[in-house]
């Protein structure tokens, strides 16, 4: 099937390597020494932007990309200067030390970086200290790099509490111009990413087209791309669209529209598709999500609701096909129209 879909932003998973080991970390990153080829990274990161030249912004992740050091750094410079907006996700463990934090946002900033994504919360914080987040999000945010900070936790009312108090601690410093710019959110975490509930309810969920599948692609450290940035990638074989880099990608990035699942994910998000096999089959009970990136791998790997999703799939076919071309043209013009910078 043909559609004008084309990704917007490239997450490249720097390394699998980071110095914190989080309890629940989605590509279980611990601290073995990974090896980073600069040139072979930009090499291949220039091979996908060339493909899609609809990328606009590109996301150095991990792992913890600041091990990467002066690689980093390099890596931003060589992309902002190619006129890319650049973004990092990191714990920020190299704020630690206020000096430090501060001059490392001013590399940040001569570098070119656009974003900065912070996370910590009930999981984060037993590795790395919230007053690392607090010297370096303060320190990026002076540089005036836009600052996000990611507040997680696996319970809602714990998250919220988390976040009150990182408010407070925000409040007990005195550079309220630079707060004033930095923003805080709340995200779920999934402690256990093996686990797929056992705890059935027969309920609706709310159903939303995944923006993130065929928008966002994500570069691995071995260099595979894959369809979205979701939590379980490397764990999803259908989300490997491309065994290589090289001049095919377009193509293959292309036949995923021929794959009416991805298609249904894109229209109605894993929820639609759970909501619609409800309705059908009356009485079946669900797990408890909490992330709909679980529901996803739940969907995928359930042996029993994916004979149910064969079974009812093309009722579906026209509504998510027409819906997928309105879609697709709509994206197409945002691209023109949208900016990435806050
Ligand atoms: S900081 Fe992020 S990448 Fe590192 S272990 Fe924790 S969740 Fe994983
Ligand atoms: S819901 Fe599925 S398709 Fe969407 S980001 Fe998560 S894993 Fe990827």
């Amino acid at each position: 099937m043909d559609f004008e879909y084309k990704p917007s932003v490239l997450a490249f998973i720097t390394t699998y390597s980071c110095n914190a080991g989080c309890e629940g970390c989605c590509f279980r990153c611990n601290n073995e020494k990974i090896e980073f080829d600069l040139e072979k990274s930009i090499k291949n990161i220039e091979l996908v932007l060339h493909s899609f030249p609809t990328i606009k912004l590109i996301v150095f992740t991990g792992g913890e990309c600041f091990l990467l050091g002066n690689k980093l750094y390099d890596l931003i410079s060589y992309f902002s200067k190619e006129g890319l907006l650049t973004r990092c996700v990191t714990n920020g463990f190299w704020g630690r030390d206020k000096s430090r934090a501060a001059y490392t946002a001013q590399d940040l900033k001569r570098a070119g970086l656009n974003e900065i994504n912070f996370t910590t919360g009930e999981f984060h914080s037993k590795k790395i200290p919230v007053e690392s987040i607090l010297n370096s999000s303060i320190s990026t945010a002076k540089e005036k790099i836009n600052t996000l900070i990611a507040v997680e936790s696996n319970d809602e009312t714990q998250g919220n509490l988390i976040q009150l108090d990182l408010i407070k601690r925000f409040d007990n410093i005195n550079d309220l111009e630079s707060i004033k710019k930095i923003k805080i959110m709340k995200t779920l975490w999934i402690k256990d990413k093996d686990y797929l509930p056992s705890t059935f309810y027969e309920r609706q969920y709310e159903s939303k087209g995944c923006d993130n599948i065929f928008t966002t692609i994500t570069l691995t450290p071995d260099f595979k791309l894959r369809s979205c940035c979701g939590l379980f990638i490397d764990n999803i074989k259908i989300f490997e669209f491309s065994p290589k880099i090289d001049n095919n990608l377009k193509n293959f990035y292309e036949l995923q529209f021929n794959d009416f699942f991805k298609l249904w994910l894109r229209v109605e998000g894993p929820y639609g598709i759970i909501n619609y096999i409800i309705e059908k089959e009356k009485g079946l009970k669900v797990p408890f999500f909490l992330h709909q990136c679980q529901a996803c791998y739940y969907i995928i790997k359930n042996t029993e609701f994916r004979k149910l999703i064969e079974k009812y799939y093309k009722e579906k076919l026209d509504d998510i096909v027409i819906r997928m071309a309105v879609i697709s043209r709509v994206e197409l013009k945002n691209l023109e129209l949208v900016g990435y910078s806050i």
